[in-house]
């Protein structure tokens, strides 16, 4: 079997503000997802590592935007990082740190020029919900690729997640027809993990979209 090219991610830091995030050379793929979503056991799944990010964390508490670093790519293109965005919307979340995440993330989208696209995680049953549907927004008006998980997806049938899959697709077609994507996911039985993983690392490998002239 092929090796798992995000295996090697460590973690560098937890940010609580854009500014603390390492320097914005190289590339990065940021993950998205309300919380209680599954988006720490998409993490672990995706690099194969049980507890790099840690899951069922304590409801309400403050949250960060946490770096990881991965091994360096075969172009040597610079460094290559995962960063973990802070997710709101089930657990209570005061209105105050709502609004600063908001804030940040929206900056964060932005700037940030090594991003390259943004893994927005929800729950197969629950999807687009109003952070959902914030993120998918903000990746519009700036006009970042962004790829919707639907994980859980071992909780419905098969027919049921084929379903729940068209009606996402259908949403993001309505939004903007080309750049958003979607596909079915589970941590618990690993269903759609390679496919997530090459589209990681199709973005981690793209080539600078607007390379310097000067
Ligand atoms: P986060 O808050 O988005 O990081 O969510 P977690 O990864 O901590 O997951 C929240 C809860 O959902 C935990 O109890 C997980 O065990 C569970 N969970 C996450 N992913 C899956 C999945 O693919 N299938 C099932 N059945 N449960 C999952």
């Amino acid at each position: 079997m092929a090796s798992n090219p995000l295996q090697g991610a460590q973690f560098i830091l937890a940010a609580h503000q854009i500014s603390q995030l390492p320097e914005d050379s190289g590339a990065e793929v940021a993950f998205a997802g309300r919380s209680n979503a599954g988006k720490s056991s998409a993490l672990n799944a995706l690099t194969g590592q049980k507890a790099l990010a840690r899951t069922s964390k304590t409801p309400g508490r403050t949250q960060q935007m946490v770096a990881f670093d991965l091994p360096a790519g075969r172009a040597a293109a610079g460094p290559r990082r995962l960063i973990d965005l802070p997710g709101y919307g089930y657990a209570k979340v005061p209105e105050a740190l709502r609004a600063h995440w908001r804030q940040e993330i929206d900056a964060y989208l932005n700037q940030r020029s090594s991003l390259r696209g943004v893994i927005l995680i929800m729950d197969i049953r629950h999807p687009l919900k109003d952070f959902d549907r914030m993120m998918l927004d903000f990746c519009e008006a700036t006009g970042l690729a962004c790829h919707v998980l639907l994980t859980k997806a071992d909780k419905l049938s098969r027919n049921q997640a084929g379903q729940a899959l068209l009606s996402m697709r259908k949403s993001l077609q309505a939004l903007r027809p080309e750049g958003f994507s979607a596909q079915v996911f589970s941590s618990s039985d690993m269903t759609g993990v390679d496919t997530a993983r090459e589209v990681v690392m199709g973005w981690l490998n793209e080539p600078e979209a607007e390379p310097d002239q000067d």
